[in-house]
């Protein structure tokens, strides 16, 4: 059999244990048995990142990013080495590198780095000398030298980053569910696997809440055309191939749902209806770099109007300073922030071609009794903000009024 060059990723609960380590490292040898060079991507050991965030905001509620990246980072650096010493007991050759010795270069912003360019020497030698390559993930160092992180869930990022960059023949992501579903299978309990899933549908679900793949990750994939391949650590069935073209001949419209519980809805009150209001203030949103998601201006009444919108909750204090300022500034009525939203989307390339799917989704929320307070649509998804108690509902009503309970995957 010809020797392949394949990156894998294992994620944080696949590699949450002594135990868990134990088995993948077994799977890892299994692949390097069969003659494949392998490149192995680690996510820090369960919930590290998180306690690691904790632990800093006891300290200082308000740490600087530098040293955030300082923290976080040396999660992903334990799993490596532990791995690569699990890999070593079974009398393989393994070595760790972190994010920085490999040389993945990106740029100075802490936190949310973006990759600019791999420097695949080090781990080539490594890799033409047998040994199997274990790389931290989430992590890399600024052109200022600087340890930086690639942002949540950047693991994934990682290793598709570095399968383009060796131009590896395949890129897997190993993690704690058999592939990609047509829901969070932890919330729809008969949510179905599907076998492929198009880059532009990853994305969308992904920006929607789909945690299971970082969305920056699955737009490296898009834009190198590198197939995805994401399935279980824990099992050797099938998952699902990310890609660029379904090869089915034709494909239900909707082929997936999402929640997403994290964000807020931000109203500000009595806005002066005249040109120029809503430059100014996503403007001065962005200046603080808080992504807005949904917009929504309401029906002037006497020269007045309501703007609302969406923000990560993690945002939140920022962005309510920043628009009291603006408030104040343009005479505007007052700010109501409102955390106990939830968004629910439905997604599909199918929808490009296909009218009423928007209707249809409404009619199902209304049937349930389901308010929508905003709504957005691109071409492939509808996404509708409700109540945040209502939100499981709402994605499960919608999960069987398209039918994905039934869908051959
Ligand atoms: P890892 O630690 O391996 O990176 P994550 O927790 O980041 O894993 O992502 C896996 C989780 O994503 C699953 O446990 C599942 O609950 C969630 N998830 C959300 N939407 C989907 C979906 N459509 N298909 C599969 N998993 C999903
Ligand atoms: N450990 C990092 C996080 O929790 C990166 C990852 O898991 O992909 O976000
Ligand atoms: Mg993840």
């Amino acid at each position: 059999m010809q020797s392949k060059l394949i990156v894998q990723k294992y994620g944080g609960s696949s590699v949450g244990d002594v135990g868990r380590i134990e088995r993948v490292c077994d799977k890892i040898i299994s692949y390097a048995k069969k003659g494949n060079k392998l490149a192995v991507v680690v996510s820090a050991m369960g919930d590290t990142t998180d306690e690691l965030i904790e632990l800093a905001k006891k300290i200082n509620p308000n740490p600087e990013e530098r040293e955030m990246d300082m923290l976080i980072s040396t999660g992903e650096q334990i799993s490596s080495a532990l791995l690569a010493m699990a890999i070593h007991k079974r009398g393989h050759e393994a070595i760790s590198f972190t994010g920085s010795q490999v040389g993945i270069i990106t740029d100075k912003y802490h936190t949310k780095a973006k990759i600019l360019k791999i420097e695949t020497d080090r781990i080539k030698k490594e890799l033409t000398a047998g040994k199997i390559v274990i790389v931290a993930g989430f992590q890399g160092k600024s052109t200022k030298s600087e340890i930086t992180t690639l942002g949540r869930g950047g693991s994934d990022l990682s290793a598709v980053a570095l399968a383009v960059a060796l131009g590896a023949d395949m890129c897997e992501i190993y993690t704690d569910v058999e592939g990609i579903y047509t829901a969070d299978p932890r919330i729809i309990k008969n949510a179905k696997k599907l076998s492929f899933i198009t880059f532009d549908e990853m994305l969308e679900l992904a920006a929607r809440g789909a945690q299971v793949m970082q969305t920056r990750a699955v737009e490296v994939g898009k834009k190198f055309n590198m197939p995805i391949y994401v399935k279980s650590s824990f099992s050797e069935k099938e998952g699902t191939v990310i890609m660029d073209k379904l090869p089915h001949i034709e494909e239900s419209v909707v082929r997936g749902v999402a929640l997403t519980e994290n964000e807020a809805k931000i109203t500000i009150c009595d806005v002066p209806d005249k040109p120029g209001i809503a430059a100014r203030i996503f403007n001065d949103l962005a200046r603080e770099s808080v992504n807005i998601d949904m917009i929504v201006q309401n029906v002037s009444h006497k020269k007045m109007t309501d703007i609302s919108f969406t923000v990560p909750k993690d945002k939140i204090a920022k962005t309510l300073k920043v628009s009291k300022k603006i408030a104040d500034n343009i005479g505007a009525g007052g700010i109501i922030s409102d955390e106990a939203i939830a968004k629910v989307s439905v997604v599909g390339v199918g929808m490009k071609s296909q009218s009423g799917v928007a209707a249809k989704c409404f009619s199902c929320l209304a049937k349930h009794k389901i308010n929508i307070e905003m709504i957005s649509t691109s071409e492939i998804s509808i996404s509708c903000v409700v109540k945040k108690d209502l939100g499981k509902e709402a994605l499960k009503v919608l999960h069987k009024e398209f039918g994905l309970d039934k869908i051959k995957g």
